[in-house]
């Protein structure tokens, strides 16, 4: 069974195993490049970190002609990160090592509506049940991560005012979690970590927006290859007022909110109305497939309402790709709707090159994007 420990590494250490950690650097020479340090001073670290375990020092690295450096490591039981993404009624959770690879991923039904205490609680007890059946022997813990589905504010890691959350507003996760782990503690708005786990699959395209359509409706931003939170609410457009025939009130207490008409939960309502009861998005999606015209209808409406946000947002940020990703994701008359609204509208500059097009990480990129926000946390 692992420890719990903080890792013990100063400033200059934590940047060195950084870049060896996401790949960047596999030798002293190259982390002499990258970090600007001279050779003498990266050979001192680079021991230190040895001498704890962190690093290990092995094999043959890329020849660039001459002696062959030695290739660095991420020790495999320098430690383990615990990542999970809470949704409305799942929720993914693993366990990574410190380069950001996942040792395990498991998806378990959990009901957000419980409250924060319980469902961080359920949440720390999988943790506990995977690290026991999963983690490595002697790897101890070195950090937790969570997505929530609703706004986090960066500084106190606090939700703030979430739709669908009840008793969750205000609520300190990051204290909550650092009392519990005494460790460092990564609580983030689950959009955001699906932006960063997914512009890894996106090389050279540096400003993107990750849109998640799911129970809810979110969006993270990268701008110049990193997340843009602003102030924590940066690619939040839930409640974007949108021009419908009807009027619906938000749960913000506002009418024709974004999150009111093309959400997941706003979805099923909407159809629940019409007498078909579905559970989850993926039930939605699942009706779409079998061609069953109530629930294509909404879901292009739904498409064609996330597309007029948009163009908007792809006039102002010029985006190189919009990727759509979140459980309503596969439903391909949403794809095609929030296509034909942006392209209809938007400048024909910021389209030219433009890509809309549905998620390429898959069903982990939230925890990748955990992990590696989280290990720059651990590190810094
Ligand atoms: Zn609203």
């Amino acid at each position: 069974m692992s420890g719990k420990e903080r890792l013990p590494v100063r400033g200059a250490q934590g940047d060195l195993l950084r870049l060896v950690a996401n790949g960047h650097a596999e030798s002293r020479a190259e982390l002499a490049r990258l970090s600007g340090l001279a050779a003498s001073s990266v050979s001192l670290r680079v021991e230190e970190l040895i001498d704890t375990g962190l690093l290990v020092e092995e094999g043959s690295g890329t020849s660039r002609g001459g002696r062959r450096p030695r290739r660095l490591q991420v020790s495999s039981t320098a430690g383990v990160l615990a990542v999970a993404d809470l949704g409305a009624h799942h929720a993914r959770l693993g366990l990574l090592d410190l380069s950001g690879t996942p040792l395990v991923v498991e998806e378990r039904p959990c009901d957000i509506a419980l409250g924060p205490e319980a469902t961080l609680d359920w949440m720390a007890a999988s943790f506990d049940e995977l690290l026991l059946a999963h983690g490595p022997s002697g790897a101890p813990l070195r950090g937790v991560g969570t997505g929530i589905p609703g706004p986090v504010d960066p500084a106190s890691g606090r939700v703030v005012s979430p739709s669908r959350m009840p008793g969750w507003n205000n609520f300190p996760v990051a204290e909550y979690l650092d009392a519990r782990y005494g460790l460092p503690v990564l609580v983030e708005n689950d959009a955001n970590l699906l932006a960063v786990g997914e512009a890894r699959a996106w090389p050279g395209c540096d400003n993107l927006m990750v849109l998640k359509a799911g129970s809810g409706i979110g969006c993270g931003v990268i701008v110049n290859g990193r997340l843009h939170r602003g102030r924590g609410a940066a690619g939040d457009i839930s409640h974007v007022r949108v021009r419908t025939d009807s009027s619906v009130m938000c749960s913000c207490g506002h009418p024709d909110c974004l999150e009111a008409y093309a959400s997941g939960a706003a979805l099923m309502s909407a159809l629940a109305e019409q007498g078909i009861a579905v559970r989850r998005p993926a039930d939605l999606v699942a009706l779409v497939d079998d061609g069953v015209p109530e629930a294509t209808a909404l879901i292009r409406n739904a498409g064609r309402l996330i597309g007029e946000v948009l163009t908007v947002l792809v006039n102002f940020l010029n985006p190189d790709a919009i990727v759509v990703g979140g459980s309503l994701s596969t439903a391909e008359p949403l794809i095609s709707s929030i296509r034909a609204a942006v392209y209809e509208r938007c400048l024909p500059l910021a389209t030219r090159d433009l890509e809309i097009a549905v998620t390429r990480s898959g069903p982990d990129a939230a925890l990748l994007g955990a992990g590696s926000l989280l290990l720059d946390t651990v590190l810094s």
